[in-house]
């Protein structure tokens, strides 16, 4: 499981002499190097190179249950959660390649999707709609949004109301087990840099393709973070690597190396 594979690969870190520190970093000063990244705790850690790999967050919807009812019946990620919900309905939110990506791979493990988006028509590419759209497994909900998480007080997902924008007119979707998907995008966590870093107009970080180097010499990124198209696990422990990889070259060119 998930858990058990991120302490393993602690475990095997720290048999390299990796140090951890765990605390929120506020602010990294790019100005000259060795570079200065404050914590919340007021501490300054200098490096000589950085590797910025805080991913993105997904966006939620804002209704008050779903960030406790996350992983209880809600969940952001279906190539991750899918599974849970074999035979059951699910309820997607969403109207990109996201959604449409999520409601074609539930669609072969629920019961029934019931796919809701806000306007009436999707911002997503025509292929990813058509295939949607053609499954007969499929409900459009268009011109919808959902409004109430419900099941909060068992502490699980036991429904959904949905309201029509439109006609005002509500229903609601519930059934034992029942899964709610949103997917409605990711924001890059980059806010902490401030500027530091250049990003594109998303937020996520530019780096020198095929490489890991951003516009600062000697600070890399990994993952999510600079990664607005494939957000895959596996994608993001190879950008890791490369940024490993150009990371100590740095260091060997710069003369720091080991
Ligand atoms: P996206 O393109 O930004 O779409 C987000 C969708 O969620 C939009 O339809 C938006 O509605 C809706 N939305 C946003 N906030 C909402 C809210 N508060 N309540 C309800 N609905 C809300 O995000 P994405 O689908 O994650 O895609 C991100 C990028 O990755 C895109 O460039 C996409 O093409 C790419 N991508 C590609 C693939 C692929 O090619 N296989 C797969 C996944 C993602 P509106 O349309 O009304 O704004």
């Amino acid at each position: 499981m998930g858990p058990e594979l991120m302490e393993r690969m602690r475990a095997q870190v720290a048999r390299f002499g990796t140090e951890f520190q765990f605390a929120t970093v506020t602010k990294v000063e790019t100005g000259e190097r060795p570079f200065r990244i404050h914590t919340d705790s007021g501490e300054i850690v200098q490096a000589r190179t950085v590797i910025v790999a805080t991913g993105s967050a997904p966006r939620m919807l804002g209704l008050p249950s779903e960030r406790e009812l996350t992983g209880k019946g809600v969940s952001t990620c279906a190539t991750c959660d899918g599974f849970f919900y074999k035979g059951k309905p699910v309820v997607i939110v969403g109207g990109g390649d996201s959604a449409m990506e999520e409601a074609m791979y539930l669609a072969g493990l629920a019961s029934k999707v019931t796919l809701v988006h806000r306007r009436d028509s999707f911002r997503a590419s025509k292929i990813m709609q058509e295939r949607v759209l053609a499954n007969p497994k499929i409900e459009i909900k268009w011109d919808s949004a959902v409004v109430e998480i419900l099941g909060i007080e068992k502490n699980d997902c036991g429904g959904v109301v949905i309201e029509n924008l439109k006609t005002g007119a509500r229903e609601t979707i519930s059934a034992p087990g029942i899964g709610l998907f949103v997917a409605i995008g990711h924001t890059p966590v980059t806010g902490f840099l401030d500027g530091a870093i250049e990003t594109d107009e998303q937020g996520y970080i530019r780096v020198k393709d095929p490489t890991s180097e951003t516009n600062v010499p000697g600070i890399f990124a990994a993952g999510d973070v600079m990664d607005p198209r494939y957000r895959q696990a596996i994608t993001a422990a190879g950008s890791g690597c490369r940024a490993a990889i150009d990371a100590e070259r740095f260091l060997q060119r710069e003369g720091d190396g080991h």
